[in-house]
């Protein structure tokens, strides 16, 4: 194991899928299984959506990602490492080199917009000059050039989603994860950070979205993975939502 985890280094010598899933089962008590067996394979650029009902276990892929939390079978790889492995000095940097995205947004409410996504870069040590010049960058990519000495309160759940993209992105990630980003949007401003996650994604970041949104799985025509009680039951590119009753 090499001293320290870059996950961009990592991706260049890759053609292993960026994510990988082998046999993952996840108890969180003794026989729940909020995941059972999952295999699943996503390479490098793909956009993915992973759809389910509720208490499927879309939730615990995303904590499986993170290392939030472990498997209690199987193993997890990101860009052919099996992230189980990681030391613990090194967990910290390989969740920084991930994007990640929540519904609740989960924005510092005493910064300004500005602080928000610079943040990111200043526990990673970015010099100043550097966050100097990618913020700003960040917010004009989603649209919040005007908005940069605002504060959260200040902005709508929209605009409040767009700089925690930025944040997600800042950072130059390989992927991104959005566990539900638009389950506290209006339609007009989920389509909105739908066609930032597209763009972002036609850059070349691999994207992987949870969604309950069936209008947007079903127009924006991506690989669908449905689950239903911790499995796959579907696994499809260009897929729809399917109504995974329970
Ligand atoms: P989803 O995101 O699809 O709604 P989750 O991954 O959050 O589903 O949950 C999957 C299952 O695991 C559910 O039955 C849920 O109750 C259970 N679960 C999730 N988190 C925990 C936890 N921390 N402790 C115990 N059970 C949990
Ligand atoms: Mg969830």
């Amino acid at each position: 194991m090499p001293e320290s985890y870059d996950l961009n280094r990592d991706m260049n010598t890759l053609d292993a899928p960026v994510i990988l899933f082998e046999h993952v089962s996840k108890e969180y008590q003794q026989d729940v299984h909020a995941l059972e067996d999952i295999n699943i394979r996503i390479y490098k650029g793909e956009f993915v959506f992973i759809v389910g009902s509720s208490g499927s276990g879309k939730s615990t892929l995303i904590r499986l990602l993170l290392k939030e939390i472990l498997p209690s079978k199987g193993k997890v790889f990101v860009a052919g490492r099996e992230i189980g492995r990681l030391r613990r000095y090194q967990v910290g940097k390989y969740r920084r080199s991930i994007g990640v995205v929540f519904q609740d947004f989960r924005l510092l409410k005493d910064r300004n917009v500005f602080d928000n996504v610079a943040f990111a870069q200043r526990v990673v040590e970015t010099p100043k000059k550097m966050i100097k010049k990618q913020v700003p960058r960040m917010l004009s990519l989603v649209g919040l050039t005007d908005k940069h000495k605002a504060y959260p309160g200040e902005l709508s759940g929209g605009q409040q989603q767009r700089v925690a993209l930025a944040r997600a992105l800042v950072n130059n990630p390989v992927i991104l994860l959005a566990d539900e980003p638009t389950g506290n949007l209006d339609p007009k401003n989920s389509w909105e950070i739908m066609h930032l996650l597209e763009d972002i994604n036609k850059r070349g970041t691999t994207v992987v979205v949870v969604t309950h949104n069936q209008e947007i799985v079903d127009q924006m025509q991506k690989r669908v993975i449905t689950l239903r009680n911790g499995r796959v039951i579907s696994d499809e590119e260009k897929g729809r939502y399917r109504y995974a009753k329970n």
